[in-house]
């Protein structure tokens, strides 16, 4: 098996502030609302000189629901890239529950998409995410999981291998287990 590592990485609630409401996170629907964490640079900078491909894997189903477009995705999406250059690639989902797709997470269509893109290892890799549906696809490829539990009030994973609120403590964990797995 190749040596290619990786880290998955969630957008919104991951990489930039989600938009809580009542409990739950939503995704920010403009520039305006689109705060990129302030530890991302530093995290993402030293995992890639750790050797990890790094990818962001994100649903935005209100593509499917109407209340915004790929355009207004895909905009935030080039903020990000341009903020965060050391990402190697943005994958989307833009369906809802009932269109099916082997995309939307916990479905790992995305995952499996940059592995047979880049030859990735994914016992070896890692995935980070805010909500279960992230830690879920990461489980279903064997990928290590990284829960950021801002306490959301919804349902909560359940099996994961490090929790924390912070995104450094985050890549900090998987630094340290970089030559373990
Ligand atoms: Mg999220
Ligand atoms: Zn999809």
């Amino acid at each position: 098996m190749t040596g290619k590592i990786a880290v998955f990485l969630d957008r919104d609630g991951v990489l930039n502030e989600a938009i809580v409401r009542e409990g739950r996170p939503y995704p920010p629907k403009n520039i305006e609302e689109f705060i990129i964490r302030q530890d991302a640079y530093v995290v993402l900078e030293q995992l890639k000189q750790a050797g990890y491909y790094l990818f962001v894997v994100t649903n935005q189903p209100d593509v499917a629901r109407g209340s915004t477009t790929r355009e207004q995705v895909m905009q935030l999406n080039t903020t990000l890239a341009s903020a965060l250059p050391m990402i190697d690639k943005i994958y989307n989902c833009f369906h809802d529950d009932m269109d099916r797709c082997d995309c939307r997470k916990p479905a790992p269509g995305l995952l499996l998409q940059a592995q047979r893109e880049y030859d990735l290892n994914l016992p070896k890799s890692f995935m980070i995410g805010d909500r279960w549906r992230d830690i879920e696809a990461g489980r279903a490829v064997g990928c290590k999981t990284v829960w950021l539990n801002f306490d959301y009030q919804e349902a909560q994973p359940k099996v994961f291998d490090y929790v924390t609120v912070s995104l450094k403590e985050a890549g900090e964990f998987i630094l340290r287990r970089t030559h373990e797995v």
